[in-house]
């Protein structure tokens, strides 16, 4: 069965999608008449008034309303520090909505992301700070109001090298997708995500996107078995019909560590 999708996107995502979606009959068509950046960019001159799965739902929203297409799919990514806040760590996510069915899914990749940023002074510090800069990743250079975006290395070093002899300047990866090697990687990989979940169907009422999204806390303490705060079971519950189904974890029991009773 062959569906089209319309994408909305200014820089080329329907082809880092389009791998995963394809084996599933999808024909993707991008979108880019319309300034996404109105809802949020990445340098931050604009706020984000929404949550990135807000975002994400609402360019879907806007590719099937402004492409008269039944599905329509937006997508999101956002760094913010990992967890215990070591590191950044990169969430990207595809929502694609079915308008006439009236159902919503949402893929996703959330892992660690090399988003570097440096104060640079001297000409040493751009040597290094440049070397370390993996191919293809392109920069943002900021110096006071200045700001200069999608700069490869090369251009970056020879602005910076000239803006240098006007005082202290700072550089930052630029994470928009088509100038981000490693963020296309994980769009790809969301986009998987999102084919695996539309694939998965409600047994009841064959929605698609029922999966083990809901972790319910309680596996029982190795010693005392007391209810502990780690996850027990996985809950998918369907956002149409509430059909429910639990899922065994590969843990039956937790360590004493985790137990309110043994280690309060
Ligand atoms: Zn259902
Ligand atoms: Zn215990």
């Amino acid at each position: 069965m062959s569906q089209s999708a319309a994408v909305l996107s200014r820089h080329q995502k329907a082809a880092l999608m389009a791998p995963a979606l394809q084996p599933l009959g999808w024909q993707l068509i991008e979108l880019d008449n319309f300034d996404t950046d109105s809802l949020g960019s990445f340098a931050g001159e604009r706020p984000r008034f929404m949550s990135p799965y807000e975002c994400a739902l609402r360019k879907a929203a806007l590719a099937a309303e402004l492409s008269g297409l039944d599905v329509g799919i937006g997508s999101e990514g956002s760094f913010a520090a990992g967890p215990y806040g070591l590191g950044t760590y990169n969430l990207e996510l595809i929502c694609c909505v079915h308008i006439s069915q009236g159902w919503a899914v949402t893929g996703r990749f959330y892992g660690p992301a090399q988003a570097q940023q440096w104060q640079i002074q001297t000409l040493s510090q751009l040597d290094a700070a440049l070397a370390s800069v993996p191919a293809g990743q392109h920069l943002l250079l900021q110096q006071g109001g200045y700001l200069q975006k999608a700069l490869s290395t090369e251009k970056c070093r020879t602005l910076a090298s000239e803006r240098l002899a006007l005082g202290e300047l700072q550089l930052s990866y630029d994470l928009r997708a088509h100038l981000s090697p490693e963020r296309q990687q994980h769009i790809a990989l969301a986009a998987q995500n999102l084919a695996e979940r539309l694939q998965s169907r409600c047994p009841a009422c064959a929605t698609p996107g029922f999966w083990p999204d809901i972790a319910i806390a309680g596996l029982p303490c190795e010693s005392c078995g007391a209810p502990t705060p780690l996850t027990a079971q996985k809950q998918a519950c369907c956002a149409r019909c509430q059909h429910q189904q639990y899922y065994p974890v590969p843990a039956q029991y937790a360590q004493s560590q985790y137990c309110p009773e043994c280690n309060p």
